[in-house]
């Protein structure tokens, strides 16, 4: 068993509390009293048009699906270097996910590649800011402006994050949050859409709520609502906005133990690191990250499993990462790769190792986890057996 698991949700202790509250007010279907003060929170956090709250950051990205208006044949420019999600809700509108490489420093889309990706059928962009590290969003917004291209953040990892002082999430026309238990704030399942974009709002309400103008209705601007659109349902229940209100309102203690033990790691695992010829994260001038991941590139495939099972072995978990979409089944299937492949991002998802990053990590916690990472002796690849 791993005394030191890689993710330990985190309770702040009002939930339950929250929960009973909504059971008890007789409104639990979305939209009540505590999706408003959840999306309240979030919006004054990003800053934004309008947060929805959504059943997962899948759902929030499927909706950003149908709000481009993709034809079949379109195509969305996204890294190989991500979640499956990013890459199907584009695919399920019959859209073309045509995958781009990373950059080496933070493996984000990397994006000197992008623009000879573009063709007439191109419609968007999307980013995903890795462990909360910001894309080169001055590049990307410029080269999207340009072209005419929607820009999609999809920012599972970075709410709390920074560009240049500009909150991750508030750059792009939509943005997608999750509030899955691996995230920072959780529901367990959960997520939201942001749109920074004026005319893109009420489409968005309309989607989300199955294609219907219920929300106008229940604002009472209308007297009868109709089916106008595509949509679904992707309303979250007001237990769940109940359970995630209660972690908002904790953001900023939440935050400040998670950037503590990232802190912690970047700073006591550095001579390590540099003996051992492993790369510590890059944070770029101008971002700031929310400690959502604290990740290590190991020399080689060989020694990251070694270096995971070394760990193991001393009660701690450690995770790799993303699978390259490009080259997996249905990245084959539905999308298109770019020119030069996907070197940097089929070189990351063999080095990639993340630890151990979670609210109720203790000290004593830290000092075990760096003690084990830094008992393990990278070995040339060959002479590596796990
Ligand atoms: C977690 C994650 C998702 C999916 O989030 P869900 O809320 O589980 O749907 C999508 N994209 C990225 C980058 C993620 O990390």
């Amino acid at each position: 068993m791993n005394r030191i698991p890689f993710n330990r949700p985190y309770l702040t202790g009002a939930e339950s509390g929250y929960m009973a509250t909504a059971m008890s007010g007789g409104t639990l279907e979305g939209d009540g009293p505590f999706t408003a003060r959840a999306s309240a929170l979030l919006k004054e956090m990003i800053g934004t048009g309008a947060a929805l709250l959504t059943t997962s950051c899948s759902h929030a990205l499927d909706m950003t699906g149908l709000l481009l208006r993709l034809s079949p044949g379109d195509e969305v420019i996204m890294p190989s270097f991500t979640f499956p999600s990013t890459a199907n809700a584009y695919a399920v509108r019959g859209a073309v996910p045509v995958f781009v490489d990373s950059r080496p420093d933070t493996l984000n889309l990397d994006e000197r590649l992008i623009e000879e990706e573009i063709t007439e059928r191109t419609k968007a962009v999307v980013v995903v800011h890795y462990a909360g590290v910001a894309c080169d969003m001055d590049a990307i917004m410029k080269l999207a402006g340009r072209y005419g291209l929607a820009v999609v953040e999809d920012n599972a990892h970075g709410l709390g994050g920074t560009y240049y002082g500009r909150p991750l999430g508030s750059i792009g026309a939509l943005a997608t949050q999750s509030f899955h238990s691996t995230k920072n704030v959780h529901c367990g399942e959960g997520g939201a859409l942001v749109v920074n974009q004026e005319d893109l709002v009420e489409p968005a309400e309309i989607i989300r709520e199955k294609g219907t103008n219920r929300t106008q209705y229940y604002r009472g601007t209308i007297d009868k609502y109709h089916w106008v659109d595509l949509g679904s349902s992707y309303l979250p229940s007001e237990l769940l906005a109940a359970f995630l209100t209660a972690q908002l309102e904790r953001f900023g203690e939440i935050q400040e133990r998670r950037l503590q033990v990232w802190d912690a790691y970047h700073e006591r695992l550095a001579d390590w690191a540099a003996e051992s010829g492993v790369v510590q994260p890059t944070v770029p001038d101008g971002c700031r990250q929310p400690a959502h991941i604290y990740y290590l590139l190991l020399p080689d495939a060989e020694n990251r499993e070694a270096f995971r099972a070394h760990l193991a072995e001393r009660g701690v978990q450690a995770t790799p990462h993303y699978q390259p979409l490009h080259s997996a089944p249905a990245g084959l299937r539905y999308g298109r790769t770019a020119v030069g492949g996907c070197p940097v991002t089929e070189r990351a998802a063999d080095q990639v190792v993340r630890l151990p990053l979670y609210t109720g990590l203790t000290e004593a916690d830290v000092d075990e986890v760096v003690e084990a990472i830094t008992s393990y002796r990278v070995q040339p690849a060959e002479v590596v057996t796990v």
